[in-house]
């Protein structure tokens, strides 16, 4: 483990064996029928008490992020509070598990169909948000009854120990929650292991798609989040300005390290590209890169010397491809550097859709201009792309933005919004290939997601007389 901003070894992560993960997993399955048992309101206590007990402990947390990922620390405090919204929709798991119940559906008999947790869960997560992602998971299964097993990022893997802590300080029975550390070792045995129902997974393509087909292939229920293109189309009459400080914040934010980071800005019709470019162009000039605790910095370090080596081979390649590197990061001053894996902000334009830069998520602090002349061609171009996570369109005029939303191939869409990431209580997820499997995470789909349904016809005996049938019941 490094601290990004100083390059310096901070720590080391053990990974897991084989047999050590099935010692996770035979915790959790060990903690299932007492946790699944619980009554949910009783469960959602616990919920409730982790967290007042995450807020108390927030700004603590987001140190602890800014010294592992490297991203600001107002940064690290915003997703410490959109993992919190999560816990928040998740202590509402009474009234979200209600079932359904019809009367007579036939003469004096009942319906009802209700919820019931899957069993043992577990969640694989990214570096990118060390604390939000595995957020976006365990709440809501717990909530629903299921023990989990987390395998976080071993780039960033402090933060879930630490919630794990503050999840048993809030009362949570033991193996309810569990932590393994690993790589490939431990993820193979979460995704082949029968025990294990369901498997929650985010993070690049590859790895979303080999998770997605092992698991289902060993018959469990999965949701894999894969990587990200997401473009910021600026039609004519957008307002400029604000445009400029959505790409700006939506692009170098967290060095371009997040799923929903604009990497491309369309602007349709060349007056709009030029403006757009020099605006982009003095914004980038006074972009504050540095160590993430400083104050007033925007932008932290990549998360390790090899990521941003790679980031920094891709403006190589830009250039290589025609592409006019308009602004190169590896030439910015940046204060307290020292031997931090920092590279400033870059921005490419006139990107091509054959270019590798175009088709490949960078993952890092790089803006792609792709000009368009007509909004057809911009929406042509969003659509045709293999990512279709966030995407986002600035206008004033409400039937472009009406048709972009009904027509766009992205599962979240943001209107003059850049970073449109859903609410708690709505769902988050991609399509195409930044999504493998059915249902969305958190929210109601994350409910859907760890339970299944159960339906029952009742029938009490009393004067009703029941007759051999053996033609299809039909309860007329
Ligand atoms: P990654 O795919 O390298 O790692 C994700 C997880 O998979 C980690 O826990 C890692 O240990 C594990 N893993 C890595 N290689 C594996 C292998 N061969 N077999 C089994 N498990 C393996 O991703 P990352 O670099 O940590 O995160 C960045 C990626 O995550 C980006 O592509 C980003 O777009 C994506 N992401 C997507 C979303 C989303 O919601 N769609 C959100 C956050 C991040």
């Amino acid at each position: 483990m490094f601290n990004p901003a100083t390059g310096a070894v901070t720590g080391r992560v053990a990974y897991a064996t084989a047999a050590e993960t099935e010692a996770a997993i035979a915790a959790a399955a060990d903690a299932f029928p007492g946790w699944s048992r619980t009554p949910p309101h009783v469960r959602a206590r616990v919920l409730f008490r982790f967290r007042d007990l995450v807020e108390q402990h927030a700004d603590r947390l987001a140190e602890i992020i800014t010294a592992e990922h490297g991203k600001v620390r107002d940064d690290a405090r915003g997703e410490v509070t959109r993992g919190l919204e999560v816990v928040e929709f998740a202590c509402g798991i009474p009234h979200l598990l209600k079932g359904e119940f019809s009367e007579n559906v036939g003469r004096k008999v009942d319906a009802v169909t209700f919820r019931q947790p899957l069993g043992v869960v577990a969640g694989i997560s990214p570096f990118n948000f060390p604390a939000m992602v595995p957020m976006w998971m365990f709440p809501v299964a717990i909530a629903c009854g299921n023990t989990f097993v987390l395998k976080p990022s071993e780039k960033d893997p402090t933060l879930s120990v630490e919630l794990a802590k503050l999840l048993k300080e809030a009362g949570l029975p033991d193996g309810v929650f569990n932590v393994v550390h690993g790589d490939k070792t431990a993820v193979d045995v979460l995704l082949t292991d029968p025990r294990v129902e369901a498997v929650s997974f985010v993070g690049s393509t590859p790895i979303a798609q080999y998770v997605h087909t092992t698991a289902a292939a060993n018959g469990k229920r999965v949701q894999a989040l894969g990587g990200a293109k997401n473009h910021l189309v600026v039609m004519p009459d957008a307002d400029l300005d604000q445009a400029v400080s959505a790409l700006m914040g939506a692009a170098y934010g967290s060095a371009g390290e997040r799923c929903m980071a604009i990497s491309v800005a369309v602007p349709v019709g060349a007056e709009t590209a030029e403006r757009l470019r020099e605006r982009l162009i003095k914004a980038l000039a006074e972009l504050k890169v540095g160590p993430g605790l400083n104050p007033g910095v925007e932008m932290g370090p990549l998360v390790t010397g090899a990521h941003r080596d790679k980031v920094a081979g891709y403006l190589d390649t830009g250039v290589a491809e025609g592409a006019d590197l308009v602004v190169d990061g590896r030439t910015a001053e940046i204060p307290d550097s020292g031997d931090g894996f920092f590279l400033g902000g870059s921005l490419f334009d006139h990107v091509t859709p054959a270019m590798r830069i175009y088709r490949e998520e960078i993952f890092g602090p790089v803006l792609s201009i792709v000009r368009a002349d007509s909004f057809a061609e911009a929406l042509t171009l969003v659509n045709e792309h293999e990512f279709g996570n966030g995407t986002a369109i600035f206008t004033r005029d409400g039937n472009t933005a009406r048709t972009y939303l009904a027509e766009v191939k992205a599962g979240m869409v943001g209107i003059n919004v850049p970073i449109p990431v859903p609410m708690a209580f709505h769902s988050f997820g991609g399509w195409k290939r930044s999504l493998f499997g059915d249902h969305h995470v958190h929210g109601p789909e994350g409910v859907r997601f760890y339970t299944r349904n159960k339906t029952a016809t009742t029938r009490w005996p009393g004067d009703h007389r029941i007759s051999t049938d053996f033609a299809m019941p039909t309860h007329v």
